[in-house]
């Protein structure tokens, strides 16, 4: 897939908004991203986590492993097509944690997904956690990379799609001097 054929399955799923935002960090910008809204559609999350076989499926990964919440439909979904385990990290207590009996062994090839990599925390943690059981992790895939290539995992990084975003502080947003009116769309609730 070409990078403007997945800008328009972006753009066609409704997941890429341009306007006027505040973003969850309260900074403000002219383009608003929800993954979640083209991973609805599994005929395109297919298309995109079919990048991730291209590019890893010679690695032969055994296991998949996600940082919830996002990242998990992201593993499901490329776990499938690479005929391969599926499961996923999650945060107890403030650490990503193997909860529902999840387990790694000693040397299993890991393949770590995420859905948009912002400044990768979350996967550098998971990154940790498998190597702390002792698994071999042979990579990162991640559907968009927003750390503008600030993202290093020391262990080869693949997205499927690189979105740099521009933010503003409200004081000198150049939006709000026009008076556009602004949405706050999404939540880190989850
Ligand atoms: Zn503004």
């Amino acid at each position: 897939m070409t990078q403007k054929e997945i800008f328009n399955i972006f753009y066609r799923s409704g997941a890429l908004h341009t306007g006027h935002f505040k973003l969850t960090s309260g900074l403000h910008s002219d383009q608003y991203f929800q993954c979640a809204l083209v991973l609805q559609h599994p005929r395109y999350a297919e298309q995109l986590c079919s990048i991730a076989k291209e590019y890893f499926g010679g690695e032969q990964p055994e296991t998949v492993i996600a940082p919830a919440v996002g990242g998990i439909v992201v593993g499901q979904e490329i776990a499938r097509i690479l005929g391969c385990r599926s499961i996923f990290a999650e945060r107890k207590d403030g650490q990503m944690t193997l909860r529902r009996g999840f387990s790694l062994r000693k040397g299993e090839r890991v393949l770590v997904c995420e859905d948009v990599v912002t400044t990768g925390g979350s996967v550098k943690e998971v990154i940790e956690l498998a190597q702390q059981a002792g698994a071999h992790v042979i990579g990162v895939f991640a559907v968009v990379d927003r750390s503008g290539g600030g993202a290093n995992f020391g262990v080869p990084f693949l997205a499927a799609m690189q979105m740099q975003v521009k933010t503003y502080p409200p004081e000198s947003c150049p939006l709000c001097a026009q008076d556009l009116p602004i949405d706050q769309p999404g939540s880190r609730q989850l």
